[in-house]
């Protein structure tokens, strides 16, 4: 079983998602604290949900 440990979930607030962003296809970087994920190219916000139900339909 694989272990996945995030050495930012401490000292980042951001943890880089495996998603790209709905508007422009950019890096999406989930903001941990309200479950968000905000792209870095383009500033939208989405939520985490919204985002892995998207990605699984795609
Ligand atoms: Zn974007």
């Amino acid at each position: 079983m694989a272990e996945f440990d995030n050495i930012y979930s401490e000292s980042d607030p951001f943890v880089r998602a495996h998603f790209d962003c709905m508007e422009c296809g950019g890096r999406l970087w989930e903001y941990a604290i309200q479950g968000q994920m905000v792209c870095e190219d383009c500033r939208a916000v989405f939520s985490s949900g919204d985002v892995f139900d998207a990605q699984v339909e795609a």
